[in-house]
């Protein structure tokens, strides 16, 4: 079983956003950027499966600019064997993605596609499903447990109160939840070995898709700023200001 992981570069989720002056974006500029936490969970997953003999080799793929190589080697030392780069310096939307991951597929031939449920940067929670819709494959998103029974995907998924088990032919497109699993740390022996892995570069063109944007950024704005609280005397006045502001009666 080949699986193919798509990885993205993201803003580290410890980072403090600051907005553009101009409010056109976030600020990228001396940024610490790191793999999308969802997508570490798929490639680990990806991982485990291997490590557990039921796969055979996983490729990491990223769609981004140059820098993007360093992410993909990330995801090589966690023990991915080869990864692609498609290189573009454009914002390349959802639907451009799966497009190019369909192409990818297309190419690979992989049973499975393990993708983050959402990349933090934008929260669009799209390139999955849209994937799986134009490779007309199963798909099973939001996953906290992934199986392998009689050459089919069993699948635990996380819904509203509960938890909901599918299970899917392959080839299929699967995305993670955050309690999937716990990715690894690289290793310093496995982070010189990832040096030595593979790394394919690619264009958008390469693929026959034109990653223009079709949707247009307005404007990006900060939160609201919080306002500042009081402090309270006693428990007394603590009641009669909760009284006041209708919290209790
Ligand atoms: P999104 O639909 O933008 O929230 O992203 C969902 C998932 O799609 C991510 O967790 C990644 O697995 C994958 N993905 C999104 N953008 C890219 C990209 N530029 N390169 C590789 N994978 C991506």
């Amino acid at each position: 079983m080949k699986i193919l992981v798509p990885i993205k570069r993201v803003v580290d989720y410890n980072v403090k956003i600051r907005v553009k002056s101009d409010q056109t974006g976030v600020d990228l500029a001396n940024v610490k950027m790191s793999m999308n936490p969802f997508d570490e969970i798929a490639v680990e997953e990806a991982i485990r499966l291997k490590e557990a003999g039921k796969a055979t080799e996983v490729i990491a793929v990223s769609i981004g600019v140059q820098q993007t190589t360093e992410t993909i080697r990330t995801a090589l030392a966690m023990g991915a064997d080869r990864g692609i780069l498609v290189k573009t310096d454009e914002t390349v939307e959802p639907l451009n993605v799966a497009k190019i991951l369909k192409a990818i597929a297309e190419e690979e031939k992989p049973d499975l596609i393990i993708l983050g449920k959402q990349a933090i940067d934008d929260d669009c929670n799209q390139t999955g499903q849209m994937l799986a819709a134009i490779l007309g494959w199963a798909q099973g998103t939001f996953a906290s447990k992934v199986e392998l029974e009689g050459g089919k995907l069993k699948l635990t998924r996380e819904i509203d109160g509960g938890l909901q088990t599918l299970m899917l032919s392959m080839p299929a497109v699967v995305t993670t939840d955050l309690r999937l699993n716990e990715p690894r740390y690289a290793s310093l022996p496995n982070i010189m070995k990832a040096k030595k892995k593979p790394i394919d570069e690619k264009s958008p063109s390469d693929y026959g898709v034109d990653v223009k944007a079709r949707l247009e950024v307005l404007k990006v704005t900060e939160p609201p700023q919080r306002q500042a609280g009081i402090k309270v005397e006693s428990v007394e006045q603590l009641v009669s200001k909760l009284k006041e502001a209708g919290v209790i009666g």
